[in-house]
């Protein structure tokens, strides 16, 4: 069963329980955390249930209910332990269209009853999809010890605050960062501490200056979201993803990443695959700057890090030129993502003292000259080669290398979808790589290694080598 969480309502008719043993008696007893009384469908009932009865908050009602019994109940749980009786009422409440759980018996439910939390006004429910339900139970455990006991008390305050603030600080991201603020910050701390009175002022001061506040000014925030694996994301992009009004994405940002963003943040997707339409540099240029003037907190999530080959720089001068307010989060380049899945350092004394980041494709998507470098200086060694959207030319680039006196021997890496799930490395040297380059099989994303540290030893890291005696006999 695929189910999908939502929390219900027990304001109109009370929900039904059908049975009246044990197995219908802690499922009254959970619908009363929220209920103000259940229906019970029976004729003879345990002792718990006849005590719920007794103190009003359980009503009995005539067992085997039909069509007219069940309709219009919020839900209804078939708990008769009769398999006849059980399908019988999950086939009515179905046919109603009336949520329905029979226990142990997913064939016949409409709905699970998840593991539940209970702080009061806060309510976490964990839900497996019948999958695993001890882990559910532990994930409860778990919870249980995170969760402060006085959350409850907490939303409650804020429960409080709610109309108030509503009225009094304008709707959408000043709202939604005054309440941040509460929740992050001294007054669910002193709340939490059980000092209300404190609490209570900091909010109230926190709402006057709110209501007072200068309507919100827009900002870009240039967020580099890593190599594709979520877990190397920094905890300022996380915390930006959060903050976002809006994301403006790149087609190399991962699912994992964008998980993040709240719920409501619109995501745009601006992808540049080469060759492939996408939308132009000026149009997000223009895009960044509009949405920041109309005051939104936009993050532009580029992959790996913003300033390395991601025309995060352009983007930057458009924000500039409009006095925008910018802010730049750093991110894990692809480069150094495949260094370290490779387990070799980029840098390494006695092999290598500089590292040059070059990318395989001039401005424009044509073929690299190479013209601003001097390849003939770099030949002398001791110095890594990261060569970035470089699969298509890989073969032109490995022949000017050999043209400018780089030794055909020298080693090179190359690393595809660095850190995801699909992440593959070959070897092969510059001659290699020159006569045979479809050899290598490259597919983009990919970054190419060139240099002496590209022949430390990679503990068997690389799945692919391709030497020269294989190229030979091929
Ligand atoms: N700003 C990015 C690079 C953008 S240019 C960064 O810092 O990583 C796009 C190029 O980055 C691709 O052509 C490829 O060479 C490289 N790249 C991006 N993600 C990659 C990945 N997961 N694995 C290998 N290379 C990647």
């Amino acid at each position: 069963m695929r189910t999908f969480p939502i929390f219900v309502s027990f304001d109109g008719k009370p929900p039904l329980v059908t049975g009246g043993g044990e197995l219908a008696a802690v499922k009254t007893r959970l619908l009363l955390k929220r209920a103000t009384s259940v229906d019970v469908a029976a004729d003879e009932i345990v002792p718990e249930l006849a005590k719920l009865a007794e103190q009003g908050l359980v009503s009995l009602v005539p067992a085997r209910p039909g069509i007219d019994q069940l309709r219009g109940r919020p839900l209804v749980i078939a708990a008769t332990e009769d398999d006849a009786e059980d399908t019988r009422v999950s086939a009515i409440a179905r046919a109603l269209g009336v949520p329905v759980n029979v226990p142990d018996r997913p064939e016949l439910c409409t709905f699970a009853l998840p593991a539940i939390v209970d702080r009061g006004e806060v309510t976490v429910a964990i839900g497996t999809s019948a999958a695993a339900p001890v882990l559910a139970q532990r994930l409860r455990a778990w919870l249980e010890r995170e969760l402060h006991p006085r959350l409850d008390a907490l939303a409650k305050l804020a429960g409080e605050f709610r109309g108030t603030v509503a009225e009094r600080v304008p709707s959408g991201p000043p709202r939604r960062k005054f309440w941040e603020a509460v929740f992050e910050g001294a007054a669910a701390e002193a709340m939490l501490e059980g000092d209300e009175t404190k609490a209570r002022d900091l909010i109230g001061a926190a709402m006057n200056e709110a209501a007072s506040a200068a309507p919100a000014k827009g900002c870009v925030l240039l967020v580099g979201g890593g190599p594709g694996d979520p877990e190397l994301l920094t905890m300022k992009a996380i915390r930006a993803l959060k903050s976002a009004d809006v994301i403006l994405y790149d087609r190399l940002i991962g699912d994992g990443v964008l998980d993040h963003a709240r719920r409501e943040a619109e995501l745009i997707p601006v992808g540049k695959a080469k060759g492939a339409h996408s939308v132009p540099q000026e149009a997000i240029n223009a895009l960044l700057v509009a949405r920041a003037q109309a005051g939104q907190t936009v993050v532009r999530l580029k992959g790996g890090d913003p300033f390395i080959f991601g025309r995060g720089g352009e983007e930057l001068d458009a924000l500039r030129d409009a006095g925008i307010a910018v802010e730049i989060i750093p991110g894990v380049t692809a480069g150094i993502a495949a260094a370290a899945s490779l387990q070799i350092p980029l840098t390494h004394r006695d092999v290598s003292h500089t590292v040059t980041f070059l990318s395989g494709h001039e401005a424009g998507g044509e073929e690299p000259s190479f013209e601003h470098l001097d390849l003939a200086a770099l030949a002398g060694g001791r110095n890594t080669l990261l060569v970035y959207m470089g699969v298509s030319t890989a073969g032109q680039i490995a022949k000017k290398l050999l043209d400018a006196g780089f030794a055909p021997t020298l080693p090179v890496l190359a690393v595809e979808n660095a850190s995801r799930d699909d992440e593959r490395r070959v070897a092969t040297n510059i001659a290699e790589l020159a006569a045979a380059p479809a050899r290598l099989g490259l597919k983009s994303p990919a970054v190419l290694i060139f240099g002496e540290v590209a022949a430390l030893p990679t503990h068997g890291l690389v799945e692919d080598i391709l030497a020269l005696e294989e190229l030979k006999r091929a």
